[in-house]
């Protein structure tokens, strides 16, 4: 029964943390200090590893992030 209950805690940990990335609406480049909204090309050009998710745009701002000049956000 334990390991039951381990594998359902196991989904809804993987449920969460996957709904927050796609729930992401802005994304930051750690790399040029800019933020885009998540469905700018740049965004799939960029590296991942320099990927930072916002929810809102007041949250970038407050990370020192400027608005990408194509998208606008
Ligand atoms: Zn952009």
């Amino acid at each position: 029964m334990k390991k039951f209950f381990a594998a359902i805690v196991a989904v809804l940990v993987l449920t969460v943390s996957f709904a927050s990335v796609l729930a992401a609406s802005y994304v930051g480049n750690a790399n040029s200090g800019k933020f885009h909204f998540a469905d700018c090309s740049s965004v799939n050009k960029m590296n991942p590893a320099n990927r930072v998710n916002f929810n809102t745009r007041d949250e970038a701002i407050a990370a020192g992030y400027v608005p990408c000049k194509r998208c606008n956000p």
